[in-house]
């Protein structure tokens, strides 16, 4: 045991580009950051890159965005944390807010994606429960899907890979290739609680389910009786041009988890429902310690504050198309690197011919930060408020990217 923890003597020939001590899970860049401005990301060593990932679709707003530091300092002066054993006015000030703007009646704070996801299974199920339908506790979900990594979202996704070691998924889930309404209708049964999807698969693969597929389940759903389950962890809060996915279908589910944009880079999540879904949701039955706490609240009120700005999303399809059109060209010009553009909105995948870990990694020789996503897809999620000059300048870096991939054959 003392030989195994003895601390390892290693050359900077044979040191890994990174800590031996965190946990391994992530194949992470060998660079270290160490502040961030709007669109830029500025590392240990003074190289300013641009931030064309937001921490996946975290940062909405960029980096140390004024209003959200003045929100949170002046919350952590006053108070950080009670506990959900109290009221607490961030979010009751938050649900409020969101329920002007959305379908929802009810909201349940919570701290990240997944958690938001496992309770929106919950409450869709626990919703049949209390109807007297306590046998409707299966939930149908679609290939590519992701909704986080705890075992139950791992187990709704179904993506085998990384379910593989980690013991027998949760039971209750029945995956369909994604869209197929056919295969769909097949699989609802006397037991079926829910439908659940992202609009947009982001980790998937960015691949965006048309408005008609997504009036099509909601159909769906009404016929049989079943609770329409959105997940717009990735794809919500103004990332589309309108402050959700589900709006450009002109549809509303019964259950929305979300995540990611609403904190700005704070850690917070959210399940917005309707009040009759949520009936069953009593004293008891769910919870969690952070959830909604003070200074998670503080910012994402101010967060909200600035996408219901007027104009703001308006803005958001401006820069899409700047985005777009770029993109159309760079397709014309690198044919053999640029499969197909998909997405919507600030959320855009690129299929490539090469490796798409390769492209992440030349964007990044060019000082330009995408994330990589399933499907050989490389995603761009810029900051909602990027600005036009800094789109143009990020179109520019991937050119050059693209060429030194052509040069080096990588096609
Ligand atoms: C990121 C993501 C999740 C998981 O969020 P975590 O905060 O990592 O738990 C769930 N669903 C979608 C669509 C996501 O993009």
């Amino acid at each position: 045991m003392s030989a195994a923890k003895a601390t390892p003597q290693l050359s900077s020939a044979t040191a890994p580009p990174h800590s031996a001590t965190v946990m391994g899970t992530y194949g992470r860049q060998n660079v270290v950051f160490e502040r961030g401005e709007g669109s830029w990301l500025i590392a240990t060593d003074g190289a300013r890159y641009l931030d064309f990932g937001s921490g996946v679709a975290v940062n909405a707003l960029g980096h140390a965005h004024p209003k959200l530091i003045a929100a949170l300092t002046a919350q952590a002066g006053k108070l950080w944390h009670t506990s959900n054993l109290y009221r607490v006015a961030g979010q009751e000030q938050l649900a409020q807010r969101l329920g002007e703007v959305t379908f929802a009646e009810r909201v349940f704070f919570c701290n990240s994606g997944a958690e938001a996801c496992e309770g929106a299974i919950k409450i869709a199920r626990r919703a049949h429960f209390v109807a007297g339908r306590p046998e409707r506790v299966r939930v149908i979900t679609f290939e590519g899907a992701f909704h986080g990594r705890t075992l139950t979202a791992l187990s709704a996704a179904g993506n085998a890979k990384y379910l593989e070691g980690f013991g027998p998924p949760a039971e209750g889930f029945d995956h369909v290739p994604f869209l197929d309404l056919e295969a769909v209708e097949q699989a609802i049964g006397p037991e079926t609680a829910a439908i659940m999807l992202e609009p947009i698969q982001g980790e998937g693969g960015v691949h965006v389910a048309t408005p008609d597929a997504l009036r099509a389940l909601r159909a769906l759903c009404d016929k049989h009786g079943l609770y329409l389950v959105l997940d717009e962890v990735q794809c919500g809060i103004g990332r589309t041009g309108k402050l959700f996915a589900h709006e450009w279908a002109d549809i509303t589910p019964d259950i929305m988890a979300i995540a990611k944009g609403i904190g700005g880079g704070f850690p917070v999540g959210a399940i917005l429902a309707t009040a009759s879904v949520s009936e069953g949701m009593t004293p008891g039955t769910h919870g969690s310690t952070f959830g909604g706490n003070p200074l998670a609240m503080s910012v994402a009120n101010a967060v909200l504050d600035t996408v219901l700005e007027p104009g703001f999303l308006d803005a958001v399809q401006q820069r899409t198309l700047r985005l777009k059109q770029g993109l159309a060209e760079l397709q014309d010009n690198f044919p053999d690197i640029m499969v197909e553009t998909r997405g919507q909105g600030l959320l855009a995948g690129l299929k490539v011919k090469p490796p798409a870990a390769d492209v992440v990694k030349a964007a990044m020789n060019e000082k330009l930060l995408l994330v990589g996503a399933a499907d050989n897809t490389v995603r761009i999620l810029p900051p909602l408020n990027v600005s036009d000059e800094e789109i143009a300048d990020a179109l520019a870096r991937l050119s050059r990217a693209f060429a030194a991939l052509a040069k080096s054959g990588a096609t």
